[in-house]
């Protein structure tokens, strides 16, 4: 069939292909923006401390491999994951840098594919640090080479971790196990982003009372952290308090979100998403007319209906239906009715000069105007963290970056489509 259709085509080469995943709707992602809030989070944080950049879920949606490599070429030492499989993709892509895996991993197949690709899991227990040992001793592979985990602590999120009260016990215990060796004792914060710093302060105090216990036994490890983007923009030194230790690590702000308004004036960030659509269709509909699913949107005038080939399929939340509004030529039109899975419809009586083809800008900016990831998330009330994760895969990843820029090429996802099947 394909080949047919690219014969029939009458076409010499079948590079056009490339351009076919931009012909509906696309993410951008800014590499020179990543690139930018590296360089302010570096400038805010010691010169002493690490800055791991956090791309687990496929770098919050931007794409993982090109995140990766544009923070890392900015000043990032470490990445964070949080499955297994996030780790092996960066492996894979000739990433090199330290990676600390943030979630839980028990099987003993997980446990050797971290060994396998260099990975630094977090140890959460000390029977799950039993579990590791055990497979790596039953294992072949070589099992000379000690293998670094990170011991996370619970200090008040009750998430992941031992008690901050057993960490003396842990920390022996982990010790004691062949082929492990503790590189870092870390904990996670649950409140970094709330004004009030009550419970935060509680958090790092219980993490410095265990700190204090373990260099008392001379157990102490070389590498400390507790700071998420919240905190590394709370810490260092404001507020009287310094949570940045030997390693912040930093996921929303790297895609240029503040955690809480309060904390927007500590320094500059630029938002690194844009998602795009185009125009499909373009008519005039009658006063009274129905439109979308339900008619829960009725045209009061006779209204310019534009079609943007988008819908909640590609993660635009039906739940916004009737109260989206998306850029066209830098100007804010609403979108109306039923947000469908593919497709939505505008309002573009407003706009003279409009046909199919052109851009929507659904977040992101266009001319004087920018929609937030925040925006969204406070007319769904949830955090602008979920917003990014929403964006499914349908929706190709594609860098802009300067012509000047080295680091990397677009697209973000190789296309294989310009393969012609054999
Ligand atoms: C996801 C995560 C982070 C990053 O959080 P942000 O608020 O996005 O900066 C840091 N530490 C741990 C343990 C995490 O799971």
């Amino acid at each position: 069939m394909q080949d047919e259709f690219l014969n029939g085509a009458s076409r010499a080469d079948s590079s056009f292909l490339e351009e076919l995943p931009l012909q509906r709707a696309w993410v951008e992602v800014d590499l020179d923006a990543i690139v930018h809030n590296v360089h302010q989070l570096r400038q805010h944080i010691h010169p002493t401390t690490d800055l791991m950049a956090v791309v687990k879920a496929d770098a919050y949606g931007h794409g993982a491999v090109t995140v990766a490599q544009a923070a890392i070429s900015a000043g990032a030492t470490w990445l964070g994951v949080a499955t297994v499989t996030e780790g092996i993709e960066l492996r894979r892509a000739g990433i090199t840098v330290p990676i600390l895996l943030l979630g839980a991993t028990n099987s003993p197949d997980e446990v050797l594919a971290i060994a396998y690709w260099k990975i630094q899991p977090t140890l959460s227990s000390p029977q799950q640090a039993t579990r590791f040992s055990q497979a790596l001793m039953s294992s072949s592979l070589q099992a000379a080479e000690l293998l670094p985990v990170h011991l996370i602590l619970d200090t008040g999120m009750s998430r992941l971790g031992v008690s901050w009260k057993d960490a003396v016990a842990f920390v022996e215990h982990v010790q004691n196990l062949p082929h492990l060796q503790v590189a870092s004792v870390y904990s996670h914060l649950a409140t970094a982003d709330d004004p009030d710093l009550t419970t935060m302060k509680r958090q790092q105090s219980r993490y410095e009372d265990a700190i204090a216990q373990l260099r008392a036994q001379d157990l102490c490890p070389a590498r400390l952290h507790l700071a998420n983007s919240a905190a590394t923009l709370v810490g260092k030194g404001f507020d009287g308090i310094d949570l940045q230790y030997d390693m912040a690590r930093v996921g929303l702000a790297l895609y240029g979100l503040y955690p809480a308004p309060h904390l927007a004036d500590r320094i500059s960030l630029k938002p690194v998403l844009r998602v795009n659509a185009r125009i499909s269709q373009v008519r005039w509909l009658e006063a009274g007319t129905g439109i979308s699913y339900g008619h829960r949107f009725v045209a009061e005038r006779p209204m310019k209906v534009a079609v943007a080939g988008v819908g909640y399929a590609d993660g635009i939340p039906r739940n916004l239906s009737n109260k989206l509004e998306v850029l066209i030529q830098g100007r804010r039109v609403r979108q109306l009715g039923s947000i469908t899975m593919d497709q939505i419809m505008l309002d573009v009586t407003e706009i003279e000069d409009i046909e199919p083809g052109d851009r929507v800008v659904l977040l992101g900016q266009s001319g004087d105007e920018t929609i937030t990831a925040d925006d969204w998330a406070e007319m769904l009330g949830t955090i602008s963290w979920e917003i990014l994760c929403g964006f499914k895969h349908r929706l190709p990843r594609v860098a802009r970056v300067r012509e000047s820029d080295p680091v990397i090429h677009k697209p973000v996802i190789p296309l294989q489509i310009a393969q012609r099947p054999e």
